[in-house]
């Protein structure tokens, strides 16, 4: 018997799988195929942070989109967590960027300013001593810094399988399989309408068919005979049990990262390296990660390495997402190249491909994501 789907999802990573959920929402049925795991790439592994007032394109192209999709993260996590009883950990973070020398504080005035005038967020400055007094590891050589409150951080690999465990509860199929190819309705790669997805052991026959390859988009571009111009940059993360309590706050500052998390792990980085598909976790970067975050709390240079990952990054030549029907084709979609932040964007990107599937257009600003501005070179 053929296999068939209203729409057929291609990656389940938060991309795929927001997209899925929101189809679901819709009482649209979707299978989502994906190679690996659910969550098995970026999506399962990243910081999960979750600032939409700074990053590429903010304010900016990104600028409405980043904060629509912030909002949307916040409505979700209860309904996601009542409908599977996974724990997202969403929650809003306290951090304090860390000044080695006065030099450093004019770099924190525009964070300063902007979390100071946004409903939601706080920022102040902090002496030396304050500093020490929100918690004592922090290294004695801070003079100082900035305490901000108001980004929210969430378990991207728990928010991702929730998204996916929330849709298969409304009628979504998720299952395993490398796809490898897409069935045109003429036969040709030459726009139009396709009719299904190839798969190494089969086809799935559809309506509709969304492309959330993450790094690995490009493989699409001879399916459909367009451009799609999204690379893998890789980053790496390690994870440490601190020492209790708990840091309640990220940090930093020397060119270091602190994620507190809120099982009491510290995860430190981030890398970011154009190294191909390269998934390795390095030698060097954990090097450079330890190095980093030991400036900021020397206790860690004795702490318990519990992981070290390594992933990638989807990312576009203008950083800003692709989102929208492939160019000449009237059922398919991508929904990739969210970069730094497709964990934030997620439910924008969710929602935004939802809507253009089921009333043909979104009140969400994704009209700087059309796949249609990137021209071969
Ligand atoms: C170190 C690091 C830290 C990060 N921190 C943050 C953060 O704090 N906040 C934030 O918002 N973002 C963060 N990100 C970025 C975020 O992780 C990514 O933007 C996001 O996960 C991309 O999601 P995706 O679904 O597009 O891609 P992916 O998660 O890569 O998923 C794509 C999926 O498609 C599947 N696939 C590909 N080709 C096929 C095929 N032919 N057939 C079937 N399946 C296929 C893959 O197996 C994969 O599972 C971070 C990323 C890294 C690397």
């Amino acid at each position: 018997m053929v296999e068939t789907s209203e729409v057929v999802i291609v990656g389940a990573g938060a991309a795929g799988c927001a997209v899925a959920y929101y189809l679901a929402r819709s009482g649209v049925q979707a299978t989502v195929i994906e190679e690996q795991d659910v969550a098995g790439q970026a999506s399962g592994y990243a910081a999960g942070l979750l600032n939409p007032l700074q990053g590429h394109g903010i304010p900016g192209p990104m600028g409405a989109f980043a904060w629509e999709s912030y909002q949307l993260h916040l409505k979700l996590w209860e309904d996601l967590q009542e409908e599977t009883g996974l724990n997202l950990q969403g929650r809003t973070i306290s951090s304090i960027r860390v000044a080695f020398e006065e030099a450093d504080f004019s770099d924190m005035e525009d964070t300063l300013a902007l979390f100071s005038a946004t409903d939601g967020f706080e920022a102040r400055w902090l002496n030396a001593r304050e500093v020490h007094e929100l918690d004592p590891r922090i290294t004695p050589k801070s003079v100082g810094g900035l305490y901000s409150r108001g980004s929210a951080g969430v378990d991207s690999y728990q928010y991702t399988m929730a998204l996916a465990e929330a849709a298969k509860k409304r009628g979504a199929v998720v299952r395993q399989g490398k796809v490898c190819g897409l069935e045109h309705s003429n036969g040709r790669m030459t726009g139009g309408r396709v009719t299904g997805v190839k798969l190494e052991d089969g086809m799935v026959s559809c309506d509709r068919v969304v492309l959330a390859m993450g790094p690995w988009s490009r493989q699409a571009e001879p399916w459909l005979g367009i451009y799609i111009p999204v690379d893998p940059l890789k980053g790496e993360i390690l994870r440490f049990d601190l020492p209790a309590p708990a840091l309640d706050y990220d940090l930093s500052g020397g060119g270091g990262s602190i994620y507190a998390k809120p099982d009491g792990q510290v995860w430190c980085g981030l890398t970011e390296e154009w190294k191909g598909f390269d998934r390795q976790a390095s030698e060097s970067a954990r090097r450079s990660i330890l190095e980093s975050a030991v400036i900021l709390i020397p206790e860690l240079a004795h702490a318990q390495l519990v992981m070290h990952t390594a992933c990638l990054r989807p990312v576009t030549p203008d950083w800003l997402p692709i989102l929208g029907q492939a160019p000449g084709y009237e059922n398919v979609y991508l929904a990739t190249g969210a970069g730094k932040k497709g964990i934030l964007l997620s439910p924008g990107i969710g929602k935004g491909i939802a809507d253009l599937i089921t009333k043909g257009d979104t009140e969400l600003a994704i009209s700087a994501f059309d796949p249609q501005r990137f021209t071969k070179p």
